[in-house]
């Protein structure tokens, strides 16, 4: 049990998958409030701007993206979208929109909690951009000096793999989509080019994992880019 009592704001129709939310965040020391319309999730997240939110996309009165980016507007609180499978469109235009993450259902109690704590991390800017070094397991980057080390061996990127690995590590955790990524390392003209990702990321891969072909830190969402996980 934490201590926190940081409000989360449920925002989801269905009952059962509600209760089961209600029910692990209340039991690991979150408060919740619950919305089942877009209406009211605007109305209970104005009022009292929750710490974090979890929002269903498919809502009898619209499209939870809608509700995402009108929040984007004035809120930083961040918001994990609830997605069915075999959605990945939807998740990336979600992360795209502002989103931090994604859970697909049906999901667990420990996977909620623990995106719920790397997203709630982020937002307070824990392990911002602004550190000088940044250090993932045995991954090490000194962002200042441009050296990396794995398990405390010195590894040779390229500027461009440099870039992506850095990019992963100061959002370690969370999924960042193939446009986004490509965005930060290419610039925006160049949004499309996904073969350069799946090249660049097995070269990184090549670099940083133990074995490239069963990756324990970079890991792929398929459809949806890649997350490079969270452990300090
Ligand atoms: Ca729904």
């Amino acid at each position: 049990m934490t201590e926190t009592l940081d409000t989360v704001l449920i925002v989801e129709d269905e009952m059962p998958m509600r209760r089961f939310l209600r029910s692990a965040l209340t039991t690991h020391g979150f408060r919740v409030v619950e919305a089942g319309t877009l209406r009211e999730a605007e109305q209970l997240a104005t009022e009292s701007p929750p710490a974090a939110i979890l929002l269903d996309l498919g809502l009898p009165d619209g499209d939870g993206l809608d509700l995402l980016r009108r929040l984007r507007e004035w809120s930083a609180a961040p918001v994990i979208v609830l997605s069915a499978r075999d959605r990945e469109d939807d998740k990336v235009i979600a992360l795209d929109a502002g989103a931090d993450d994604y859970l697909t259902k049906p999901f667990g109690t420990s996977e909620l909690l623990a995106r719920i704590r790397v997203a709630m991390r982020h937002a307070r800017g824990g392990g911002g951009p602004t550190e000088p070094v940044l250090t993932i397991g045995p991954i090490r980057i000194d962002q200042a000096r441009h050296e990396v080390t794995v398990g405390g061996k010195v590894i040779h990127l390229t500027p461009i793999e440099f870039r992506l690995l850095g990019f992963l590590a100061r959002h370690a955790g969370k999924v960042l989509t193939h446009r986004q990524l490509l965005q930060e390392v290419w610039g925006p003209r160049n949004t499309h080019q996904t073969h350069y990702l799946r090249v660049h990321m097995l070269a990184l891969r090549r670099k940083i994992e133990l074995d490239a072909a069963r990756p324990q830190w970079l890991t792929t969402e398929p459809g949806v880019g890649y997350r490079l996980r969270d452990e300090r």
